[in-house]
């Protein structure tokens, strides 16, 4: 055995790993989370609008015109189990809880892309995942972004089945404050407004983008980072979260 896999198993005997929503203790083949807390996860099954959440239904096209992209999440923040599994993407087990929740996208976005009469993403061969940006500064301090976790686990969970790249051509330039700071749609909207920025272009023109973020509250963040990438000639862009409030 590994000294590493000794010292883990060494440390599981000590600290037995426990379930983060519910702290039982899990079972050899858990991780994370429990077999009961993982089966609370409720999946969606369509698509919304990312302005006004409505849900959209197959071979539908976004209800808001003036969208840049159509919303896809998985489950929903209201979800305990969701919300423990977001908190500690940020504060605890990192890697294995991105894997994990690219895990539970991929069942959410399996069924969309198989179903070739959903015009909004069913027809789509390629996809180029793209994590929305932290700023540098922000990334530094926090020691990693989680979007971008996200993204490269998804990456591999669903390379197999479609085609898909991963880029970084999207950054933040601005480091502003937290969306948390501000409760209305207006001011979350003007806090975001032109932090984002393409680098390179050839990696936008023409491509199908999946943008991958854990959490979608406003969707002030997302929207905006989509008129850039439409704008940098984005084709189609789905924004892709883990759960939406
Ligand atoms: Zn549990
Ligand atoms: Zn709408």
């Amino acid at each position: 055995m590994k000294l590493q896999n000794l010292l883990k198993t060494a440390l599981d005997i000590i600290f037995p790993p426990q379930c983060v929503s519910c702290i039982k203790k899990l079972e050899a083949a858990e991780t994370i989370l429990c077999k009961s807390c993982l089966g609370s996860i409720i999946l969606n099954s369509s698509l919304y609008c990312p302005i006004c959440n409505r849900r959209l239904y197959l071979a539908k096209t976004v209800c808001h015109t003036e969208a840049k992209c159509i919303l896809g999440a998985a489950s929903s923040y209201e979800i305990k189990a969701v919300r423990d599994l977001v908190h500690a993407l940020k504060y605890n087990h990192v890697k294995v809880t991105a894997l994990l929740i690219a895990e539970i996208i991929k069942k959410y976005l399996m069924p969309l892309i198989a179903n070739s009469t959903n015009q909004s993403i069913g027809q789509i061969k390629y996809f180029t995942v793209l994590p929305i940006p932290l700023h540098p500064q922000r990334e530094r301090e926090r020691g990693f972004n989680q979007a971008v976790l996200i993204a490269e686990s998804l990456k591999n969970t669903i390379a197999p089945i479609i085609h898909v790249t991963t880029s970084k051509a999207l950054i933040r330039n601005k480091n502003v404050p937290s969306q948390i700071s501000f409760s209305s749609y207006k001011e979350r909207k003007e806090n975001v407004s032109n932090v984002f920025e393409v680098t390179t272009y050839e990696e936008i023109i023409g491509k199908n983008i999946l943008l991958i973020d854990d959490v979608a509250t406003s969707n002030a963040t997302i929207n905006e980072a989509a008129r850039v990438l439409k704008e940098a000639g984005a084709k189609k862009i789905i924004a892709l979260v883990f759960a939406k409030a």
